[in-house]
């Protein structure tokens, strides 16, 4: 399906709505029924149905159906944020007893899930270097029925060979998942290279104006009805109309906002390169990544969002740094239209600063919309 064709009309009937361009935003709970055929028809199957919005609502179906075809999915469910994108199928697809590989320093609430949430239910989970893909296959037990990935992951950007994975992963009859929020439908298909199931917050590059907080996930008509029929509807995370409003109104500039990011996100890496007081770039798509071939091989373009250390190591140099800036915003969170910094020592206490520790001295910027020229006055200013 044509890229132009998903984001401007797959799943909009608009001589439904008066030939209205831009999509009804139906704010409505519940839904109305003229005979007990009907509302019994509609109760037997809530996916469907147009009956109570925590299950199926007209202005998220629009959405589901982009979403889907961004992926190249066969169907797809909107969650009211990233997390439960991820946590809810993961509860729906485990049991007590089970086991997860879980890549190493996945997105922070994804750590504690694994570590602290899942336990309370007898699941268990094994953390791995995938950039190693012989670390994931030593890692299968028994009892494995996931493996999650998160390739890139967005603060040091190690990868996972999803090929490779997915191809030892389907004959053991294990599940892959990933979290795909960095590189986004357009840069990398997860689904094409074998993975199951596609997570992503929707907060990120798919909203893209920072106004809203929102999850996705793709996979097989049969995993998500699955996820749908018991876990989605009984823990109830459903997005709201007017933000999957505002999500359907954020994808029809998608392929420009990304572009845009990559290419000044480019620009602004390269001049940092030649800066004194940079010492490392962390970046899958620079020359000198360790994982660049394994990056040219499996994504179409890079996320703008990289991280680098000051050759000055020291803690008090970095917030220094950081203080000074005036357009780029210190903020968790990325994706929008506005540059952002997160320093790694932002995440602790100052006393556990250890500088030999790489990730302790990161500093993680994204590019947003800006001219690449004023993200390089405000770093040069803040260097100075
Ligand atoms: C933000 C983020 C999430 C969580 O998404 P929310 O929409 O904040 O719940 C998950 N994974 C990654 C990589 C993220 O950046």
């Amino acid at each position: 399906m044509e890229l132009s064709y998903i984001l401007n009309e797959l799943g909009e009937e608009r001589e439904n709505y008066f030939n209205a361009v831009s999509p009804p935003i139906i704010q409505t709970s519940n839904f109305t029924f003229k005979t007990v055929a009907d509302f019994r028809q509609a109760l037997g199957n809530e996916f469907d149905a147009t009956l109570y919005s925590r299950g199926h609502n007209p202005t998220l179906n629009i959405l589901r159906k982009k979403l889907a075809a961004l992926d190249g999915a066969e169907d797809a469910l909107v969650f009211s944020s990233g997390v439960a994108a991820i946590s809810v199928p993961i509860l729906a697809l485990l049991q007590q007893g089970d086991h997860a590989i879980v890549v190493e320093n996945p997105y922070s609430w994804t750590i504690k899930l694994f570590k602290n949430f899942l336990p309370k239910f007898g699941i268990s989970a094994t953390f791995v270097d995938g950039s190693d893909t012989a670390n994931i296959e030593n890692a299968i037990q028994a009892n494995t029925k996931l493996i999650y990935l998160e390739s890139p992951n967005t603060f040091s950007y190690e990868l996972q060979d999803l090929a490779a994975i997915s191809h030892i992963a389907k004959p053991k009859g294990i599940l892959t998942m990933i979290d795909n929020s960095y590189c986004g439908p357009l840069y990398q298909q997860p689904i094409s290279l074998g993975i199951d199931l596609v997570a992503q917050s929707a907060t990120k590059y798919l909203g893209g104006h920072s106004d809203i907080v929102a999850g996705v996930l793709t996979g097989s008509q049969q995993l998500i009805n699955k996820i749908f029929d018991h876990e989605f509807m009984n823990i109830g995370p459903s997005l709201s109309p007017h933000s999957a409003w505002l999500l359907i109104r954020g994808l029809r500039t998608l392929p420009l906002r990304m572009q845009r990011s990559f290419e000044t996100a480019k620009i602004v890496i390269a001049w940092l390169q030649q800066h004194s007081a940079v010492d490392k770039i962390l970046w899958p798509f620079a020359a000198n990544f360790k994982q660049a071939q394994l990056a040219a091989q499996q994504m179409q373009g890079c996320g703008s969002m990289f991280s680098f250390t000051l050759k000055d190591p020291s803690i008090h140099k970095i917030e220094e740094f950081c203080d000074k800036l005036q357009h780029i915003l210190m903020a968790v969170s990325w994706g929008g239209h506005e540059s952002l910094i997160i320093p790694s020592i932002a995440g602790f206490a100052k006393g556990d600063y250890d500088e030999n520790n790489i990730r302790h001295r990161l500093i993680r910027m994204y590019v947003g919309l800006e001219d690449a020229d004023y993200l390089i006055k405000d770093l040069e200013q803040a260097f100075k």
